[in-house]
């Protein structure tokens, strides 16, 4: 972006006079000093800690000019400074003032797993036929929202941003904000279910993401979810769905897979064969929403079908990797919840295997007085003719460790707590063979990444 320090200042309504700062060239934002690019504005948020000092830092870096939300007596001298009452707020009004400059059409895409998936695919695909910025990994909140907005290049056609939510009221909040044409909820899950009690509400908090949908806009969601059935029949706009039943507006016809590939036919183009870099029959899923939102932006399906089969992956979402002795790894380290475990392990117990099947699981975070109850109902999607041996990380496991010793003892269990990654690591090492894949998947908080990094590097 590039803007001038007298526009930003009229954007965020500035308090103080910064007249003799008017041209001030401004080319990007950072609420971070240590990533703040030469000629960025700063942006001292405060959360845990003040941004505010972290200005020197800033600066160091090259800052051009600094909001700054306290008073101006503690701002530094002689230098750019934009005053406001919060800079949360003025961020997000920057954010809307640059949007409806650069006036690109907006894809918010929401939903409780498979957002990130689905933003990749859908602007890999709008990429073929249009100038498509996308969040950068997953800043997907009020701050990474307003954030992607601003990282927009001027000649920005579509932007496709994802977001997240933890808390009833905020997609209400980001889709008034980016007022998206076309919002998608990939699915309803279990996610944050500790804050919201029941999927009903986890399903009028996803909905929120259709408040600041625009009027000819359209909404695309998961056709299969009854729970967004019932909720549609107020809303206006267009509607889209897409799923496995042929109740769906587009539904796979057939799915195959490889050890790492997914490949698929649909009821709409029956003559195409989509194919997925990836495993897992839940990213047939996220791709035939990305291909809704093909269809709205009237892509060519052979052009959808190219840009799908060389998606990039965003990093630590179901990749195989190799470990020191030849195992082969699904590392899906970076989140966990019952869902998309299921999910997972469905995917895992059909790829072929030589040698033994593996299994790592680490809590799910973040499930409240449900979480017990979500963790035992596991048992059921580990059969002990597909998977030889299943290590558990973490309190909430040995709710699922004593519902496995009920329904399937004879598969082998063994439990860890969170402080004993290392033994767990070493048992690891000492059994795995070149024949063997394992699974691991754990919530962020679990750190099953630092089990990962051993077992793959050199030790
Ligand atoms: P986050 O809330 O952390 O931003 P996300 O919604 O962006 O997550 P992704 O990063 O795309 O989700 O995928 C994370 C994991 O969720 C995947 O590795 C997979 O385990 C699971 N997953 C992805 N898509 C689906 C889906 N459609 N249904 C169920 N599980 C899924
Ligand atoms: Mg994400």
């Amino acid at each position: 972006m590039k803007m001038q320090l007298a526009e930003i200042a009229h954007a965020v309504g500035a308090i103080n006079d910064y007249e003799q700062w008017a041209n001030v060239d401004v080319t990007s934002v950072a609420f971070d000093s240590r990533h703040l690019q030469p000629g960025g504005l700063f942006i001292p948020l405060t959360g845990e800690q003040d941004g505010h000092q972290f200005i020197q830092s800033a600066i160091d870096h090259g800052a051009a000019a600094t909001l700054w939300a306290q008073d101006l007596a503690t701002a530094p001298a002689n230098f750019p400074v934009i005053q406001v009452a919060n800079s949360l707020t003025a961020l997000q009004t920057l954010a809307r003032y640059y949007q409806t400059k650069i006036n690109p059409r907006v894809v918010a895409v929401t939903g409780s797993n498979g957002k990130t998936t689905t933003k990749d695919m859908i602007a890999a695909i709008l990429g073929t036929q249009f100038n498509v910025t996308k969040t950068y990994a997953n800043f997907n909140n009020e701050i990474g929202v307003p954030m992607t907005v601003l990282s927009m290049e001027p000649n920005t056609e579509i932007l496709v941003v994802e977001m997240g939510m933890d808390r009833p009221g905020q997609l209400d909040f980001l889709s008034k904000l980016v007022t998206p044409d076309v919002a998608v909820i990939t699915m309803i899950g279990e996610a944050h279910i500790e804050f919201f009690g029941t999927r009903d509400k986890i399903a009028d908090a996803k909905f929120e993401i259709t408040h600041g949908l625009s009027d000819d806009g359209a909404f695309v969601y998961d056709g299969d979810e009854p729970l967004l059935r019932e909720r549609v029949t107020d809303l206006q706009q267009r509607q889209f769905t897409f799923g496995r039943q042929d109740s769906d507006d587009l539904y796979a016809t057939s799915v195959s897979d490889t050890a790492t590939s997914t490949s698929f036919t649909t009821n709409q183009w029956p003559d195409l064969t989509f194919t997925l870099p990836m495993i897992g029959e839940y990213n047939v899923k996220n791709a035939l929403a990305a291909l809704t939102v093909a269809n709205i932006y009237r892509i060519r399906p052979e052009s959808a079908q190219r840009a799908l089969a060389t998606v990039p992956l965003t990093k630590n979402r179901a990749e195989w990797l190799t470990s020191q002795s030849g195992a082969a790894i699904l590392s899906d380290v970076y989140n966990s919840n019952p869902t998309a475990v299921r999910e997972v392990l469905g995917a895992f117990g059909q790829t072929p295997v030589k040698g033994r099947r593996l299994v790592v699981l680490g809590d799910m975070l973040e499930l409240g007085d449900q979480a017990d109850v979500l963790h035992a109902g596991l048992a059921d999607a580990l059969d002990p003719q597909t998977f030889a041996h299943v290590y558990l990380v973490g309190p909430h496991m040995l709710a699922l460790q004593q519902a496995l010793a009920e329904k399937a003892p004879e598969l082998p269990v063994t439990h860890f707590a969170t402080d004993q990654l290392a033994d767990l690591t070493a048992t690891l090492q000492a059994t795995l063979t070149p024949d063997d894949q394992i699974l691991l998947k754990g919530s962020h908080g679990i750190h099953l990444e630092n089990v990962l990094a051993k077992l793959v590097a050199p030790t």
